[in-house]
């Protein structure tokens, strides 16, 4: 097998083209034109699945799982996860608009962002979101206000920061307490939060929320994290009497977007996690909260996969060469963002395409903006030329939802694939939508 295959949904068929999910990505290139989004429907439901059985083995049965579904958010997706019993977390009222169009139950939905506005907060009242995730004090305040304006407890849960910085792999006394989201335990700011919640009538705190950050794939990180939480969480009991009912761990599983990244076990680390959190809670004398996590990148990243048709191929001698797609940043921003690595494959001829003498390029899109670039120093053979199907994989999650219409161009369909069959889950803009709302 090729390296570059880095997850067990991709493979290449006897005509040596690349499939997802068993489907010959050259057939969905014909049938449903390019850029296109592809999602593996199967794998994401594994994935949910595997949370759910992993949390309620290692938390117990109220244990919940809430995709976080910035991710990838579209009518289908909430669908499926209503399947599943997952919750959710949403972040905007487009989110919960989306949501709630396909009925998703609402009293599971989890609602973050660091600043909601008075009219977000009425929208999500109304239509019955369960849980608040509240940020800061002025945010409180003004979810207070308005559910006493509705006549309504609200539960919420108060977002905490740790103080846990998960890329330099070592709980710090002061990283991320700078963070913009959430009240820092370490400078005393979350207990002051808490105990004003606390007094508020039209409030219910329900427990605490942390998320320490994404693409970890270090275990270590989410143990101190919890064992920090639960602290704070018989701190809260002793102090004020407060029996937490909900602990939320945050989301942050890393996935595998190149061959050398490490392929993080969702099963085994979240049992490793409740062990450890069992066995505190013992020591601490309280009871375990309802335990919950909120993946996003790992429930659907690795059912991604975007195709792309070359188009020109520039060499410039001495200097660069260049492979330019149908796409690009407007689909794709997170290299322009941050860098972030992606394996780019040839789809339409992937082992007779390794085989050939190689060239190193710079992949691409079409955006009047030099840094509308997909990936760097990227191995295509030197006979890559204009009608090729070019893959970028695991793009399912934070492509499509941080998609935009930069140079008005018009967003690719998403095709999700079930079973052997594929269809559409989101159509193809046309350049009509794109000036649908210009008066
Ligand atoms: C982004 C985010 C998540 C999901 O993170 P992943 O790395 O995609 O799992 C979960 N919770 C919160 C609060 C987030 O901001």
């Amino acid at each position: 097998m090729m390296k570059e295959l880095i997850c067990d949904n991709l493979s290449v068929n006897e005509s040596d083209h690349l499939c997802l999910g068993g489907q010959d990505t050259v057939l969905l290139a014909e049938r449903y034109g390019t850029p296109l989004y592809l999602l593996d429907e199967d794998r994401i439901r594994l994935q949910c699945r595997t949370y759910r059985k992993a949390m309620t083995k290692g938390f117990g049965e109220k244990a919940l799982p809430l995709y976080a579904s910035k991710a990838a958010s579209f009518k289908q997706i909430y669908r499926i996860m209503q399947e599943e019993n997952m919750g959710i977390d949403v972040v905007s009222v487009g989110e919960i608009c989306t949501a709630h169009a396909v009925g998703f139950p609402l009293e599971r939905a989890y609602f973050h962002s660091n600043n909601k506005t008075d009219a977000d907060i009425l929208y999500a009242m109304e239509r019955g979101v369960g849980y608040f995730v509240v940020d800061n004090r002025e945010e409180l305040d003004a979810i207070e206000r308005i559910a006493g304006e509705q006549g309504k407890v609200q539960k919420i849960l108060l977002r905490l920061t740790p103080g846990i910085d998960p890329h330099t792999y070592e709980a710090v006394s002061t990283g991320n307490v700078d963070s913009k989201f959430g009240s820092a335990i370490e400078t005393g700011q979350a207990e002051e939060i808490t105990a004003y919640a606390l007094t508020l009538p039209h409030l219910h705190l329900s427990g605490f929320h942390c998320h320490v950050g994404s693409q970890v794939f270090d275990a270590d990180v989410f143990l101190r994290s919890a064992a920090i939480m639960l602290n704070f969480v018989a701190e809260m009991q002793k102090r004020y009497g407060y029996v937490t009912e909900e602990l939320d761990l945050g989301g942050g599983f890393g996935v595998r977007y190149l061959a050398e990244d490490p392929v993080m076990e969702i099963e085994k680390n979240i049992l490793a996690i409740g062990e450890a959190v069992s066995a505190q809670c013992e020591e601490l004398g309280i009871d375990l909260p309802a335990m919950r996590m909120e993946p996003g990148r790992s429930i659907v990243a690795e059912a991604g996969m975007t195709l792309y048709t070359v188009g020109t191929v520039k060499r410039i001698p001495g200097y660069k060469n260049y492979v330019s797609v149908d796409g690009g940043m407007t689909d794709n921003p997170r290299f322009a963002l941050y860098r972030s690595p992606y394996t780019v494959l040839l789809a339409n001829r992937t082992e007779k395409a390794d085989a050939e003498e190689a060239m190193r390029c710079s992949v691409v899109g079409r955006c009047c903006e030099s840094g509308d670039i997909l990936q760097e120093n990227v191995r295509m053979p030197r006979t890559v030329a204009r009608g090729d199907l070019l893959a970028v994989l695991t793009t399912g999650a934070y492509n499509y939802s941080m998609s935009s219409n930069y140079n008005r161009i018009p967003r690719p369909p998403v095709v999700m694939l079930r079973g052997g069959e594929s269809y559409l889950a989101v159509k193809r803009e046309t350049p009509e939508d794109v000036c649908r709302n210009d008066l």
